[in-house]
């Protein structure tokens, strides 16, 4: 009698077990399903729009583009055509008409010139070519961890929480300016950050804003800040930033001294122009932060100014192991004989000895790395290394 009590009690706990795991499979099952069926209503509606777009193109008359000058009432606009006319137009059902305000693009019916649909704004080429998506992991950056922290701090914190700035009652960091030696990671430090933030990021080397036409560098810079604001969170990345941003009246013959300033001074103007609030952030970089005007490097435009010195023995040795750590190797390297061996070397230095000890094995026509050719590349790459003049920069500039 007790025994088969036991027993039942028994058969009992184990079919609630077994319940209990068929409740969890069945609910985990379920939210598949949720999700499978979420995924298949987004596809749904994209096959819809595909092919409402496959019928206009097929069907439809659209021969011309204007732009909306000024609503007259809910159906009546007034557009200005491709062919410079003004005209009073209808709209189409199917368009919203609340987005139909003054400067938007549209598409217009041959005939009838009704609004048949509403384009994206107009992008410079240029401006859309300077949006860039990365890969750069944070560990791929070797002994920048306190500057990978300083820009974390003023660009990304504003970006993801805001409230952060505002419930201490500070103001939002607008930009930051890197600064160092050439090699050092500044722009790979910027891709890092482009990387692994969720935000549109354009990265542009400031001398490419230069245009020979007069007029048109600065008109390319408003463009970048508009495509900015358009597509907040946005991180503008500017290279090189001295080819624009030097001192004023600072450089030689007049025609590209006065484009030089005119870019400079919409730069400025751009940077007050939007709000701290805005999410759009700035990161510059240069080698040679002595040249820049001190307007530019004023705290509301560049509110953090980050040193990338040349990497110390422990970076370096980061460095290496990064770069050294897709090679194929036979033996035991001896790194720390190497990092000795390259003071006075930046980051790309330190990766060109892990090219250069590649580059020896390739011509001794062996597939692997021994140590001997990462000792014979350094000192190599060392002796090279005395004949070039280094890039002076002004070591004043780090106390801020
Ligand atoms: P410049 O001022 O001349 O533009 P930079 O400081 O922007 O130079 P980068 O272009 O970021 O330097 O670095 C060049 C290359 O050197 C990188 O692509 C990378 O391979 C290597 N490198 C430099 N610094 C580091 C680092 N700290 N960690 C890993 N790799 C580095």
């Amino acid at each position: 009698m007790e025994d088969n009590r036991e027993e039942d009690s028994e058969r009992r706990r184990n079919f609630i077990d077994m319940y209990k795991f068929e409740l969890g499979f069945r609910k985990s099952y379920q939210e598949k399903l949720e999700t499978a069926m979420e995924k298949l209503e987004a596809l749904k509606k994209e096959f819809k729009e595909t092919e409402d777009d496959l019928k206009y193109l097929t069907t439809t008359r659209v021969e011309r583009i204007g732009e909306i000058v000024k609503p007259l009432d809910k159906k009546r606009f007034i557009v200005k055509g491709n062919d410079g006319g003004r005209y009073v137009v209808n709209c189409c059902n199917k368009v919203d008409q609340s987005k139909l305000v003054s400067g938007t693009r549209v598409t217009l019916e041959k005939k009838s010139l009704t609004i048949m649909r509403i384009l994206p704004p107009m992008v410079n080429p240029l401006v859309y070519n300077m949006v860039y998506r990365g890969d750069v992991r944070y560990s791929d950056l070797g002994g920048l961890s306190k500057q990978i922290r300083d820009l974390r701090d003023y660009i990304e914190l504003p970006l993801t929480n805001p409230e952060v700035f505002q419930r201490v009652g500070v103001k939002l960091p607008k930009g930051v300016l890197l600064y160092g030696p050439p090699g050092t990671g500044k722009t790979l430090l910027a891709r890092a950050i482009a990387s692994n933030i969720d935000s549109t990021f354009m990265t542009v080397v400031s001398s490419a804003l230069l245009s020979k036409y007069l007029g048109d560098s600065s008109l390319l810079v408003r463009e970048m800040f508009r495509y900015a604001r358009d597509h907040q969170p946005c991180i503008i990345f500017m290279d090189e930033i001295d080819a624009i941003g030097r001192r004023r009246g600072s450089s030689e013959g007049e025609v590209k001294t006065s484009e030089c300033d005119r870019v400079l001074i919409e730069l400025l103007s751009q940077l007050d122009g939007f709000n701290e609030l805005d999410k759009v952030k700035v990161i510059m970089a240069t080698n040679r932060p002595d040249v820049l005007d001190p307007a530019l490097l004023r705290p509301g435009r560049i509110d953090k100014k980050i040193e990338i010195p040349l990497p110390n023995g422990d970076s370096r040795m980061r460095i290496l192991k990064i770069h050294a750590s897709g090679i194929t190797k036979h033996g035991d390297i001896d790194y720390d004989k190497v990092v000795k061996l390259s003071e006075g070397f930046n980051g790309a230095d330190m990766r060109n000895i892990c090219t250069e000890a590649g580059m020896l094995a390739i011509r001794a026509e062996r597939d692997y790395v021994v140590p001997n050719d990462f000792i014979n590349a350094v000192t190599k790459l060392g002796e090279a290394k005395k004949l070039e003049s280094s890039a002076q920069y002004n070591a004043d500039f780090r106390k801020e």
